[in-house]
C-alpha cells in the first residue's frame, strides 16, 4: 500500500470532509472551529459563496493563461485592485505562487536592485521551506537541520522579545538594534547588505508582534545605508492583524512588500511589491514561474479583496481579536502554566511556561491535543513547540470567538489536570 511520506507531520487528527465559514467537518460530519484557518489561508472562511463562485466561472472560461507567455485579465484586475490597498508607491507586482516562492523572488529582486549580496535577517524569524527562504528561517531547527549548507550572505539580527527576557518594550527595542548596529560593523557591512527582512509579527517563531518602534528603528537604517526593507507580511497581511497590513501598526512603509496565504483563500497565489524604480532595476525575464499568478486563484484573490471590503473584515479582525484576547488572557489568570497572551488582532498566542519561566511545551501538547477533542482545532509555533496559536477566519463572529474561549478553558483545565 502505498502512504504519505513519514517526512510530513499533522498537527490534529482530523480527515476533513468539507469546510463552511469557519467550521471544518470530519468525514463522520462531526464539525470542529476551525482557530487555524489552514495556517492564516482561509481569510473569508472556507468556501466563501463569493469566493466559490468567482471561481467557478473562472475554471469554466480560463483555468491557465500562463502569464509569462500571454496575459490575462482576472491579473491585471487583481493588480489594480491590490494598488488600492498596498502602500503608496509600491505599484508594480509580480505573482508566484507561495510565499517560500515569493521570499525567494524578493531576495533575488534586492540582490538585483542594490547589486549586494547579503540578507540580514532575525532570529526566530521563519520566511519559508524552499533552500533560499530556509536559510533566512530560525524558528526553530526543524526547517534547517540536515540540509545545510545553507545559502550564504546571511546573517541574524535579535529580535525585540520582552516576554522571554523580562524586559520592557522601550529597553528590549533599544538592545535589539544595538545589536543590529553591531552587525553592521562585525559581520554585513552596508556596503555588501542588500536587505533587510523582517515579519511583523514573528509568525511561526512564537506569534511575537514587532514593537512600531523596532520597525521604524529598522527603516531609518534602511534609509541611511541603501539597504532595502522587505517586509513579509505572508502570514500578517490582508487584515489578519487589524490593519490592512501588519506594518501598518508602525506606521513605516517598506521597500518590498511579500503576500501570500489570505490573498486568495485558498488558492496558491503570492504577490511581490515594490516602486517602479526599484522593480526595474531587475531585468525583464529575471521573475516569472509556470503556475505564477494563475487565473483561478487571481479571480479567487479578487473576490477575497471584495469581500475583506463589503464585509469589513479588517475591522472585524480588530474587534474580534480584542475579544479573543479578553477571553484567553481570562483563562490565562485560571492557568499560570499560560504566562503570555500576546498578538495583534486574530493573530493570537497562548505561550506555556513552568514555573521557573521556562518553556513547556508538554502542557502546549496537552492542551492542542484536548483543544482538538473538544472541536477546536489550534496550531502551536515557537522555537520550543510552547505557543498555542489561534488564527481563525477573518468572518469570525464574537458568538464563536466565545465558543472557542470556553473550549479552550476546558482544554487548558484537562492539560494541567
Ligand atoms: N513567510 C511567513 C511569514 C510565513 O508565515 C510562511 C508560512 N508559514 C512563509 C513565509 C512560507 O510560506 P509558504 O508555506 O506558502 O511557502
Amino acid at each position: 500500500m502505498t502512504e504519505l511520506s513519514p517526512a510530513l507531520k499533522q498537527a490534529t487528527p482530523v480527515l476533513a470532509a468539507r469546510g463552511e465559514g469557519v467550521y471544518l467537518f470530519d468525514e463522520d460530519d462531526r464539525r470542529f472551529l476551525d482557530f487555524t484557518a489552514g495556517i492564516g489561508v482561509t481569510s473569508t472562511g472556507h468556501c466563501h459563496p463569493r469566493v466559490v463562485e468567482a471561481a467557478q466561472q473562472q475554471v469554466a472560461t480560463l483555468i491557465h493563461g500562463q502569464y509569462t507567455t500571454v496575459m490575462h485579465r482576472r491579473l491585471l484586475e487583481l493588480t489594480e485592485r491590490l494598488g488600492e490597498v498596498l502602500p503608496t508607491g509600491l505599484d508594480r507586482l509580480f505573482y508566484v505562487n507561495s510565499g517560500s516562492e515569493a521570499v525567494e523572488a524578493a531576495v533575488r529582486l534586492a540582490r538585483h536592485a542594490t547589486g549586494r549580496q547579503n540578507v540580514i535577517a532575525f532570529s526566530g524569524g521563519f520566511h519559508g521551506r524552499t533552500m533560499g527562504a530556509a536559510a533566512l528561517t530560525s524558528s526553530g531547527t526543524k526547517v534547517r537541520a540536515g540540509i545545510g549548507p545553507m545559502m550564504p550572505g546571511v546573517a541574524f539580527a535579535p529580535f525585540p522579545e520582552t516576554y522571554r527576557h523580562g524586559t520592557g518594550e522601550d529597553e528590549e527595542v533599544a538592545r535589539a538594534l544595538a545589536e543590529f548596529d553591531r552587525l553592521l560593523v562585525t559581520e554585513s557591512a552596508p556596503k555588501d547588505t542588500a536587505a533587510i527582512i523582517v515579519e511583523p509579527v514573528l509568525g511561526e517563531g512564537g506569534y511575537v508582534p514587532s514593537p512600531a518602534s523596532f520597525l521604524a528603528g529598522l527603516r531609518r537604517r534602511a534609509d541611511e545605508h541603501g539597504i532595502l526593507l522587505i517586509v513579509d507580511e505572508v502570514q500578517t497581511g490582508v487584515g489578519r492583524t487589524g490593519r490592512f497590513w501588519g506594518h501598518d501598526h508602525a506606521g513605516i512603509t517598506p521597500d518590498v512588500l511579500i503576500t501570500a496565504k489570505g490573498l486568495a483563500s485558498g488558492f496558491p497565489l503570492s504577490a511581490i511589491a515594490a516602486g517602479e524604480e526599484l522593480m526595474s532595476r531587475a531585468w525583464p525575464g529575471s521573475q516569472g514561474g509556470t503556475y505564477g499568478g494563475n487565473a483561478v486563484a487571481a479571480a479567487a484573490a479578487i473576490a477575497t479583496l471584495d469581500v475583506v471590503r463589503d464585509e469589513g473584515l479588517v475591522h472585524n479582525a480588530a474587534e474580534q481579536g480584542q475579544r479573543l484576547a479578553e477571553g484567553l488572557r481570562k483563562v490565562a489568570a485560571d492557568h499560570p502554566v499560560i504566562g503570555d497572551v500576546r498578538g495583534l488582532g486574530l493573530m493570537l498566542g497562548n505561550e506555556f511556561t513552568t514555573a521557573q519561566g521556562q518553556p513547556d511545551a508538554a502542557t502546549a501538547a496537552r492542551a492542542h491535543a484536548a483543544a482538538a477533542e473538544e472541536g477546536l482545532l489550534l496550531l502551536t509555533c515557537g522555537p520550543h513547540g510552547n505557543v498555542v496559536r489561534m488564527i481563525p477566519p477573518l468572518v469570525v463572529t464574537a458568538e464563536q470567538v466565545d465558543d472557542a474561549v470556553a473550549r479552550w478553558q476546558t482544554a487548558v483545565a484537562r492539560a494541567v489536570a
